[in-house]
């Protein structure tokens, strides 16, 4: 059974003005357990309400979506869905919802009404993982906004999830914020931890193993990075290329071979490997 399994999937907005909304049309896909995805598109594609519609704040207008077999159009799984998936959205300074970190990344856990000693084990083992345990007692406004999102990561760690949803986690931070980000990410997805990676960046995207466009609420690609970044529908998606990916290719437009790329690393072992 697929982790995430979406058949027929729409969802319109109420309607407003008089016209109703169709954001996600007919979206049919699943995700194994495991998986790191990058869903990409340009604004207004879809993307934010796929992440509701997946974690249960949304339920279909028509289709279904089940996380591990769940419905989320069953009120009763919805308890269950929502500890299975957390959610990272991209301001990190409406995410802390306590003061001080350790009391932050405690709050999810004590709504779920788990005793008292345990969240303790949650938090420190939380803060652990993405390597915040020394700012456990710091007051959680002076921290970067790295820092910050990796909080808000500890928060949904805390809750035990099986899936990580990031909506832009990393916009609004500067290249050390995603890197550190995007590091914790990673290790969480390498302990088995399902990634589905909201993102703007196409570096981000070439690192997911799977990348998910979305064009006017429909699936447009859907495949391996080198893949997607080969496919002819890219501009209508209004997405660019990594920039070592574009380089690669004018690289082989002026005479060197065929580049297999996605990110620097790749290049430059094409670069020498050719040179050579
Ligand atoms: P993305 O995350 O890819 O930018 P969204 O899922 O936010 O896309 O939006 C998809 C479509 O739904 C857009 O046309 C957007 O204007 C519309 N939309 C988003 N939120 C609402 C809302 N609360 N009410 C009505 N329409 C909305």
């Amino acid at each position: 059974m697929p982790q995430i399994e979406l058949s027929q999937v729409s969802y319109n907005y109420p309607v407003r003005d008089g016209v109703s909304l169709k954001a996600v049309k007919n979206l049919s896909f699943s995700v194994e357990r495991g998986e790191f995805v990058a869903l990409v598109g340009m604004n207004g594609s879809g993307k934010s309400t796929l992440a509701k519609l997946l974690n249960g704040l949304f339920v279909p207008t028509s289709g279904t979506v089940k996380i591990d077999g769940l419905d989320t159009s069953d009120e009763a799984n919805t308890f269950e869905i929502r500890k299975r998936v957390g959610m990272v959205f991209q301001n990190p300074d409406n995410q802390n919802v306590a003061t001080i970190v350790e009391d932050d990344v405690a709050f999810g856990p004590e709504n779920l009404g788990i005793e008292r000693q345990r969240i303790i084990e949650r938090v420190r083992s939380a803060l652990e993982a993405v390597g915040m345990s020394d700012y456990a007692k710091h007051s959680a406004a002076k921290l970067s906004g790295g820092q910050k999102q990796r909080v808000a990561i500890a928060g949904v760690l805390a809750m035990q999830p099986e899936i990580i949803i990031l909506d832009e986690a990393t916009a609004m931070l500067d290249p050390v914020g995603r890197r550190e980000v995007m590091d914790v990410v990673r290790k969480l997805n390498e302990q088995g931890i399902t990634v589905i990676n909201i993102t703007h960046n196409m570096d981000e995207a070439a690192r997911a193993s799977r990348v998910i466009a979305l064009r006017r609420g429909r699936l447009a690609i859907d495949g391996a990075p080198e893949d997607v970044f080969a496919s002819d529908l890219l501009d209508a998606c209004g997405l660019t290329l990594p920039p070592s990916v574009s380089l690669a290719n004018e690289l082989s437009r002026r005479g060197f071979d065929k580049m297999n790329v996605i990110d620097e690393d790749g290049l430059v072992e094409e670069i020498c490997k050719q040179l050579r």
